[in-house]
């Protein structure tokens, strides 16, 4: 194995200190927060691997850019700029800003959705999921087969076209609302989409003339894998298979939040100029006026600087090698991981790793505790604890298909070192696996438990690695 990842290309002109407790006091935290680290503070944290949505650190160009924020109500300056970047990049007529991801999906399906029509996705993200059945919609997702191999394939988050092609032709193209294509594919672990399966998934939406849009949080990254692992594309630049990607769709709805390197942001772009009235109809009653969107001037300026600045092939590189290497030093300490990682995000599996403990003990939690009480370092639980429960229709408890648990990476916020010593925690949670035991929950909410529920440790004496 390398020895050290290639140094990050950029220094540092802001620092913000972080402080790792002393591991007593961990543990009064974690005890306090009843294992759910949803519950424990920012201050709590020495190394935040919770998400990497809206936590990227921003550049010097992005901070001098927010003092050129038009506040202006209608019209501003910030918006033309932000407008023009969007049309330039994605090649679509008109922008919608709005606050993130989930509020374009909101606007979207409340405009085009009808009672018990399909949204049909290679994988479903949970927001836009949830916003789907909330409108009333059938959110069906067609993953590809190897999406679920364990060998290290490229572009493992690509649509079935076969699947999709089938139900379109069973169910009759009318009965189909609409088509998206998650880029890069973020419920299968980050994994890409390749331009050879987009183009496919859009052949097939033209022909049953069915709306296409991409749903494209991380499409900088996506775009990444395509130049690397696609053949007709080494010598293309990002910017040139952004715009064949965007070429292949109707439209896309952004969370600005991870590709936009922004703390917060989203949009809609699309050519549909009836759909377009429809949607800023409905964002002047739930967002604001069409030319800011629920955020402000300054947010806009930040957005049109950090959308080209995604799009760097020297920092995309860097960020999805240092994701690779990252995933490589955990697999070197003994956790299985799944491969290829993706574009943000390694994902262990406690399953595998922690094999005396039952699904409904919830090993994914084991895990992601012990790395809170050996390194301050905060994960989150992908499996059970996550997508488990009892079962509405069958009234079964169910369980999820793998016990995971994802370190997320925030982007251009922490440095090599940091991972190398994630990596040590690794190696001492595996050195102290044996003692490792289950949880249980003790109060539930009704909806997506894991934010909020309290948990149990099955042994108290031996939730915490000592070694
Ligand atoms: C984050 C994300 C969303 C939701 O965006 P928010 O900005 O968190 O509301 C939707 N789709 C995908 C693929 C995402 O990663």
């Amino acid at each position: 194995m390398r020895k050290r990842q290639p140094a990050e290309p950029y220094r540092i002109k802001s620092v913000e200190p972080i402080k790792l407790l002393p591991r007593e006091e961990r543990v009064v935290r974690l005890r306090r927060a009843n294992y759910n680290i949803f519950k424990l503070d920012g201050a709590d944290i020495y190394i935040d691997l919770l998400t990497d949505s809206g936590t990227g650190a921003m550049s010097s160009r992005q901070w001098a850019a927010l003092m050129l924020g038009d506040e202006t109500y209608a019209g501003a300056s910030s918006f033309r700029k932000f407008e023009k970047t969007v049309r330039e990049i994605f090649g679509k007529r008109f922008v919608i800003p709005c606050h993130q991801g989930r509020s374009a999906e909101n606007l979207v399906f409340t405009t085009i959705l009808e009672k018990g029509k399909f949204v049909l996705n290679n994988t479903h993200f949970d927001t836009t999921k949830g916003n789907t059945l909330h409108k009333g919609g059938i959110p069906l997702d067609f993953p590809c087969p190897e999406a679920d191999s364990d060998d290290p394939l490229p572009f493992k988050g690509n649509m079935d076209c076969i699947r999709l092609d089938e139900f379109i032709h069973a169910r009759g193209s009318e009965q189909v609302a609409m088509v998206i294509m998650t880029i890069t594919n973020n419920s299968v672990g980050g994994q890409p989409v390749s331009m050879a399966n987009i183009k496919e998934t859009s052949a097939i939406c033209r022909k049953h003339n069915i709306p296409f849009y991409f749903d494209c949080a991380r499409f900088a990254e996506n775009a990444f894998f395509i130049k690397r692992d696609e053949a007709a594309y080494h010598d293309k630049s990002i910017a040139e298979i952004t715009t064949e990607m965007f070429s292949c769709c109707d439209g896309a709805m952004m969370s600005a939040k991870k590709d936009g390197l922004a703390n917060i942001g989203g949009f809609i772009t699309l050519d549909d100029e009836e759909l377009y009235h429809r949607l800023t109809e409905l964002l002047i009653l739930v967002e604001g006026f069409p030319t800011y969107g629920g955020l402000a001037g300054r947010d806009l300026e930040v957005l049109s600087v950090g959308l080209h600045e995604a799009m760097d092939y020297d920092y995309l590189d860097f960020r999805i090698d240092q994701v690779k290497y990252f995933g490589e030093k955990i697999k070197a300490a003994g956790i299985p991981i799944v491969e290829p990682t993706g574009g943000h995000a390694v994902f262990c599996d406690a399953g595998k790793l922690l094999p005396r403990i039952p699904p409904g003990q919830f090993p994914g939690q084991s895990l992601t505790v012990a790395f809170y009480i050996e390194g301050g370092v905060r994960a989150t639980e992908i499996g059970s604890l996550m997508f488990g429960g009892i079962d509405s229709e069958t009234g079964k408890m169910a369980y999820a298909p793998r016990e995971l648990m994802r370190m997320a990476l925030p982007r251009r916020v922490y440095t090599n070192s940091h991972f190398d010593y994630i990596a040590e925690a690794a190696e001492k949670i595996v050195a102290g696996k044996d003692k490792l035991r289950g949880f249980e929950i003790i109060r539930e909410p009704v909806f997506l438990r894991h934010f909020t529920c309290d948990l149990k440790a099955l042994n108290e004496e031996t939730v915490f690695v000592d070694t």
